[in-house]
């Protein structure tokens, strides 16, 4: 037994969840990556539309792990909402794929809805269980339950490289059919994810005791109610995936009520002490702020990848790379600065000097202030025709990144930590929610890019004429974001 369950200080089943998710990464940032592009240049969306789009989706996608989530704590279990999950993203990307071959005809339009539809329902079911599971192979007190989620997240930016790196090199070559082939190449990768975890799930996710997890939903089955819960995620995916400019502002109240009816339940609930109460609070603050993060953050995607296409100069010896893999830079610095990164807090934790989180949080977000003024010293005073030097971008990745490992995985652990048991899903939800409304943001903020010979656009009465004021906005909204942090950072900790 110990044979199999151990490998390299963590269990077997840490390395096949680690491999799900990488597949599964690969698949949704290499898709992800040339997505815009290919809706500007296939599909002929103008960039306004094109963000606004993207920013639903992506919004969308972070907004069913509630339901997903649900099904699989009342009724399914982790294992068989993966496999669930695993199969309709897979589709999903197939049908993209399908999109893209007949790119420019109402045919194409509709199974480029239908695609995200199902990856936006696969999604909900998959992401939530897989973060989950890598808990459940550890005893509550196992100190190795960090380092587990510190691996995991290796594997989440290792996915995220390769599929970036092949989706941009086949897809984003200047020629628009070539769209497709990033989504099979997605599409494979799920099917490879999915299959893999089939694969093992049997043999290797099991507790330190032998006992097989993910089988059982944690709370007893009842009834079929999932038939109850289906309808509504279709017509979460269908209605509001017809994104469009009537459909798309539904979805920003549709997350602020979700967050309120939330908070109103736990609150309300009698049997919390006031110290619950008041890490609840920290809860819900903490995730306001990283709305700011996310939302300035993810223009990678977006903004930041109609900068490389169109205003940098992106030849290094003779060859042009694709305006789509410069996003990858996020996941290489991920890997390669995490180690550096945790050596650095427990070097600091060991002269009692460990920032505490939120103020960590804090730090995150005036690097994502810096990374945009870097980025504004580049665009300042840009003739038209003009193009920039990638370094600009590169830096801006670069403190992007040690950014998101300030907040990201620590925000995580926080919302573990702090949540009640009764209510760890729900304010995981909280988390998710605050991520949905960040990438509806995002993709607002992108349509707000400006280009030539059209009228400026304006945001709070600010007129936006040009990339330098366009990135301005950033570096103001993640400054000032940061700066209330830090002076609230005291009664957080309290
Ligand atoms: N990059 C991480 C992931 O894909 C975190 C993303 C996020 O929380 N917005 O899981």
């Amino acid at each position: 037994m110990e044979q199999t369950t151990k490998a390299a200080g963590h269990p077997k089943g840490l390395y096949l969840l680690f491999a799900t998710e990488m597949w599964e990464r690969f698949s949704y940032y290499g898709m992800r990556a040339v997505l815009v592009l290919f809706l500007t240049k296939a599909m002929l969306m103008d960039k306004a539309f094109a963000s606004k789009f993207y920013g639903g989706y992506t919004s969308l996608i972070y907004l069913t792990p509630l339901i997903g989530g649900y099904i699989s704590d009342r009724y399914w279990g982790n294992r068989r909402s993966i496999l669930v999950g695993g199969i309709l993203m897979a589709v999903g990307q197939f049908i993209l794929f399908a999109a893209g071959s007949a790119y420019g005809t109402p045919l194409g339009q509709g199974l480029l809805y239908l695609g995200l539809g199902s990856m936006i329902i696969g999604n909900g079911f998959f992401k939530p269980n897989i973060s989950s599971m890598v808990g459940t192979l550890y005893s509550a007190t196992d100190k190795r339950r960090d380092a587990a989620y510190t691996i995991f997240y290796m594997g989440i930016n290792l996915g995220s490289f390769i599929g970036n790196t092949i989706t941009s090199l086949i897809g984003d070559t200047g020629r628009p059919e070539d769209f497709r082939w990033a989504f099979l190449a997605c599409g494979i990768a799920m099917v490879l994810g999915t299959g893999l975890f089939q694969w093992g799930k049997n043999k290797y996710l099991h507790t330190p005791e032998g006992e097989q997890v993910g089988n059982t939903p944690i709370n007893s089955p009842g009834v079929k109610g999932v038939f109850a819960i289906l309808p509504v995620m279709l017509a979460l995916a269908l209605g509001f995936l017809w994104l469009d400019s009537t459909t798309l502002p539904v979805i920003m109240p549709l997350l602020i009520l979700s967050a309120v009816g939330i908070a109103a339940l736990i609150l309300l609930d009698k049997s919390l002490t006031h110290g619950d109460r008041q890490r609840v609070y920290v809860i819900f603050t903490v995730a306001f702020f990283v709305v700011f993060f996310w939302a300035a953050f993810e223009q990678a995607p977006a903004s930041l990848t109609f900068f490389a296409d169109e205003q940098m100069n992106r030849t290094i010896m003779g060859y042009t790379l694709p305006a789509s893999i410069f996003q990858n830079l996020n996941a290489f610095f991920i890997v390669t600065c995490a180690p550096l990164m945790a050596m650095l807090w427990t070097a600091l934790g060991k002269r009692g000097q460990e920032p505490p989180s939120p103020m960590k949080m804090a730090i995150g977000l005036a690097l994502l202030a810096f990374g945009y003024l870097v980025m504004c010293f580049g665009v300042n005073d840009l003739q038209p025709g003009v193009k920039v030097s990638m370094f600009f971008l590169v830096a801006l990745y670069f403190l992007h990144s040690i950014g998101e490992l300030c907040l990201s995985p620590i925000g995580l652990s926080l919302v573990n930590k702090l949540a009640p048991l009764k209510f760890s899903s729900l304010l995981m939800a909280v988390w998710f929610l605050a991520n949905a409304a960040a990438n509806y943001l995002a993709g607002f903020m992108s349509s707000l890019y400006p280009e030539a010979g059209k009228p400026s656009p304006k945001l709070l009465g600010f007129e936006i004429t040009d990339l330098y004021s366009f990135f301005m906005v950033f570096v103001f909204a993640a400054a000032i974001a940061s700066l209330i942090l830090f002076l609230v950072n005291r009664k957080l900790v309290k």
